[in-house]
């Protein structure tokens, strides 16, 4: 028979350990611990991080954690904690006692605890702690008399009587603001840390009067009353509505629960030199080798949040750069800042990484309460991972790992001056990086016109066409009130290099008025926006702009991925200057060069194709041609001698044809008269081209079908374009010509005897052989399902995911952000399919191409070159199927260099299937 014996809390305490095998508790404190950094899914981040902390002699306080899995016990037991749980708390409990040498509920030397709550993730200021827990009247006393110091002791007691009362009691905050905020007023006073011990006195009865009053509550004075619904808070605290939204914005799951921290409290509140304050051992905004933080002299962490006392900085230096008065720790206590500087050095090679710290100083001794993986800025994490590297802290595969590719989009463009206010008017997608500030506009036309005399605009539109393009051109920045991330606006913004906001659908634009609305207020043509490409807001005024600066640590660890990656990565480029930004960031290549942009550009290149298409006979059509060529051979010698020695793809012509001439009657009428035709006339063969649908119309290889002049012409003006470059550098040029849009290996055989045709004439009349490639840019299903027949004309496939997602989908890119953005509120899917590769479903598509056409074409190519190709998730598929390459807009390069040689490494080290 096991002897038992009573506790104050009337539990039946077994002196042998119960036979169950659940171990709810893993202790730490004094340089040992149950349990590590490893044990996040159980003890929590906060919890595996002290005891990992504890265990390598870090000056924790002592405590313990009960495991994650209380939350599933405590519910599946009614609501109420198990005995097993409770009785495991207590032996704990008394563990704890005796190392510190102190009793829970004591009236000579009482233990005093935090209850604190710590999921696997960390979920910041989300679920609830409670500090100073054990406290009553009674323990305040016994503490007053053991410290000598009453007014620590009161201090303590109304600080736990307004925390417990507000998680555990259910009063409101405000309520315990207001009480003191009369105090200080009767006494005119600035702060409850100038409150006597007597007036403290006074606070702690009005706060409890005010609880009886208002919530009928009367405060717990049992110390284990206080823990049981203590712990109680915690775990309900996981399911509390800001909790649960935190977790769906993280994509954290419901599951994972809660654990509870309870360890032995030491005190910042118990006189001139203590404190409590927050470090980061590392300057989260520059990346600086610096203890970076601030603190407050007499008080407890809950203040630091809090917000009532205005904390002072860590370091002298600090404090002069901000020109505060007060003295900084390291000049008021500055042995505590020697050791704390010591111990986040220690701490940060402990864990490899630049740590958050929240720590407490008690009589002058320094303790580390939590410490976490600090949040950075992108310029910080590139710096700080390549100091790290250079310093053998990690190696530099890590080194790649820490840097969030998506983040380098911020440094490669202006961003909002961080410390602007920011009077947001309203949201949409963040098409397209950087931020842009300037003069509303709504039309294309209007767009040069404020530019060419100087002005900074902002073009407004519903959506962009091609007709927009110029207009685009001459902004700072896109807004566009419909449309998604792959949206005409998006793609050719992001082609550009020009911030861009699509799909803010709060926002109504007419263009016919020259008006926009947004949040009640109205803006007229000449008003300032600002739009933010990275976040996707939009607002009023003209906001301060910071300009990028590429730092040395940004080309190391460029130079770093370069040796790590195994996919080359090419740009999305149309326009030799897009092609030279791209080569400025180490582009290997254009993987991707959309003719029709060339067209669109270029005012005499559009009207000759305007002329080509209302030719009305042979011998116009011709003519139109034969201007067409020079230009469009002009045109490709650029691009090459953009791209020396590398790889360039020029696809064909995509678009219909009715994209070519204008939609809008007043340009209609221009063009017409131009062209030397009636309007009539312009008007008629716009509805002979015109197709229902356009994006599934006459377009792409169905264009060089039906068309063939334009293909021929265009494919003419490349050989010929490449032979004239090859001369000029004295590299041979070998291009590599792209159908669009096939379904069909027989469109592509048909269009390939063509190419052929046309390269051997050129052969014959130059008299010197030249290489070149033909291959197809996959985007309807068919093509992918029919891979194999159509690998055995092609030389190379690139997957055109922005039109292979739509088809596969059924869902047009324009219209899809207003699907996509509910569907993800509502959990119908979890990411936006243009923005993230649907990997099980358009990247099935893609694997079964990719694995047909390898089987019939050992030598064929593959490669990416929708927008998803400067997607890191999308890049790291792609690498799983072993692409060639990806190719990406200009300023992705960098993003989709570092995102392939993160998938290199994560691939290699990942374990044998
Ligand atoms: C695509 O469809 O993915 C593609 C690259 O072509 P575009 O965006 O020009 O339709
Ligand atoms: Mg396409």
């Amino acid at each position: 028979m096991s002897q038992a014996s009573v506790r104050s809390d009337g539990l039946q305490i077994a002196k042998e350990r119960p036979a169950a095998a659940v171990k709810w508790i893993y202790a730490f404190g004094d340089g040992k611990a149950d349990g590590g950094a490893t044990d996040r899914d159980i003890l929590g981040g906060k919890g595996a991080n002290l005891a990992e902390m504890a265990s390598s002699g870090l000056p924790v306080p002592p405590g313990f954690t009960i495991t994650t899995e209380i939350g599933r016990a405590f519910h599946e037991n009614g609501g109420v904690l198990p005995d097993e749980i409770k009785q495991a708390v207590v032996l704990a409990l008394g563990k704890l006692e005796k190392q510190t040498g102190k009793k829970f509920g004591s009236t000579e030397k009482p233990l005093l605890i935090s209850v604190r709550s710590g999921a696997r993730t960390s979920m910041p200021g989300m679920m609830d702690t409670i500090l100073n827990l054990g406290m009553n009247t009674d323990t305040a006393d016994a503490l007053g008399r053991q410290t000598g110091n009453d007014w620590f002791a009161l201090d303590t007691l109304r600080r736990f009587t307004a925390m417990y009362g507000t998680v555990v009691q259910g009063v409101d905050h405000s309520a315990y603001e207001e009480v003191h905020e009369n105090l200080l007023e009767k006494y005119e006073l600035g702060d409850l840390q100038d409150l006597s011990a007597e007036e403290m006195r006074e606070l702690i009865a009005a706060y409890k009067a005010a609880m009886l009053e208002d919530y009928d509550v009367e405060f717990h004075q049992d110390p284990y009353e206080q823990l049981w619904s203590a712990i109680i808070a915690v775990i309900e605290s996981w399911n509390s509505p800001r909790a649960r939204v935190y977790r769906a914005a993280h994509n954290i799951s419901d599951e994972w629960g809660t654990a509870v921290t309870i360890q032995a409290m030491v005190f910042g509140n118990s006189g001139e030199t203590s404190g409590t304050g927050v470090a980061f051992t590392r300057d989260p905004s520059t990346g600086e080798d610096t203890l970076f933080g601030e603190f407050i002299p007499n008080a407890q962490g809950e203040d630091i949040v809090a917000g009532f006392t205005t904390p002072r900085s860590i370091t002298k230096a600090a404090r002069k750069a901000l020109d505060q008065a007060k003295l900084s720790l390291e000049e008021l206590l500055p042995e505590v800042f020697k050791g704390l500087q010591a111990l986040a050095h220690r701490v940060e090679r402990h864990f490899g990484d630049m740590q958050d710290i929240e720590f407490t100083i008690e009589d002058g001794h320094l303790w580390l309460l939590q410490t976490r993986d600090g949040k950075r800025s992108a310029t910080a994490s590139i710096r700080i991972a390549v100091e790290m590297a250079k310093a053998k802290v990690i190696s530099r595969k890590t080194a790649l790992l820490r840097v969030d590719p998506a983040s380098l989009d911020q440094l490669l463009h202006p961003g909002i001056d961080p410390k602007a206010r920011r009077p947001v008017i309203g949201r949409g997608l963040p098409a397209a990086p950087g931020a842009a500030t300037g003069q509303i506009v709504f039309t294309a036309h209007d767009a040069v016109e404020a530019s060419e005399t100087g002005q900074r605009v902002i073009l407004v539109r519903p959506e962009t066409n091609p007709d927009d393009i110029h207009g685009m051109h001459a902004s700072e920045g896109v807004l566009t009130s419909r449309g998604g991330m792959t949206s005409h606006a998006a793609v050719v913004a992001r082609g550009m290099g020009k911030p861009c906001v699509t799909g803010a659908g709060q926002i109504r634009i007419d263009v016919q008025a020259g008006e926009m609305s947004a949040s009640g207020q109205t803006f007229k043509p000449g008003d300032l926006i600002t739009i933010d490409g990275n976040t996707g807001e939009v607002m009023a005024g003209s906001l301060p702009m910071v300009q990028p600066r590429l730092s040395r640590d940004f080309a190391e660890l460029m130079e770093w991925a370069d040796a790590e990656r195994r996919m080359q990565v090419r740009t999305n480029a149309d326009l030799p200057e897009d092609a030279m930004v791209a080569d400025s960031f180490g582009a290997e290549g254009i993987g991707l060069c959309r003719t029709e942009h060339m067209f669109q550009e270029y005012e005499e290149r559009l009207f000759a194709m305007r002329q080509l298409i209302m030719a009305k006979d042979a011998g116009e059509r011709s003519a139109a041609l034969n201007e067409l060529l020079p230009m469009q051979r002009e045109d490709f010698v650029k691009l090459f001698l953009a791209m020396p020695g590398k790889p360039v793809t020029i696809r064909l012509l995509d678009p219909p044809l009715s994209e070519f001439l204008p939609h809008r009657a007043s340009e209609q009428r221009e063009v017409a008269e131009k062209l030397g035709i009636t309007l009539d006339q312009l008007q008629e063969r716009l509805t002979q081209l015109s197709d229902l649908n356009p994006v599934l119309g006459n377009r792409g290889a169905r264009v060089a079908i039906t068309y063939p002049e334009i293909a021929d012409m265009q494919v003419r003006a490349i050989f010929e374009a490449a032979v004239l470059a090859g001369d000029k550098t004295g590299l041979p040029v070998v291009p590599e010509i792209m159908v669009p849009l096939i379904a069909y290996n027989n469109e592509l055989r048909h269009i390939r005897q063509r190419i052929d045709r046309i390269a051997s004439k050129i052969i014959e009349e130059k008299g010197k052989p030249f290489d070149y490639l033909v291959g197809c840019i996959i985007e309807v299903p068919r093509a992918a399902i029919r891979a194999d027949f159509i690998a055995e004309v092609a030389d190379f496939f690139s997957f055109g995911t922005n039109d292979l997602t739509q088809t596969a989908l059924g869902l047009s890119r324009d219209d899809a952000s207003v699907v996509m953005s509910k569907y993800i509120r509502e959990g119908v899917v979890a990411m936006d399919p243009f923005i993230n590769l649907d990997v099980e479903g358009v990247g099935e598509l893609i694997r079964i191409a990719a694995e047909k056409g390898r089987r019939v074409n050992p030598e064929l190519s593959l490669s990416i070159s929708g927008e998803h190709g400067g997607d890191p998730v999308s890049i790291q598929f792609c690498q799983e199927l072993g692409m060639q390459y990806v190719s990406c807009s200009p300023y992705r390069v960098p993003v989709a260099k570092l995102a392939a040689a993160q998938a290199a490494i994560r691939i290699g080290s990942a374990p044998a299937a």
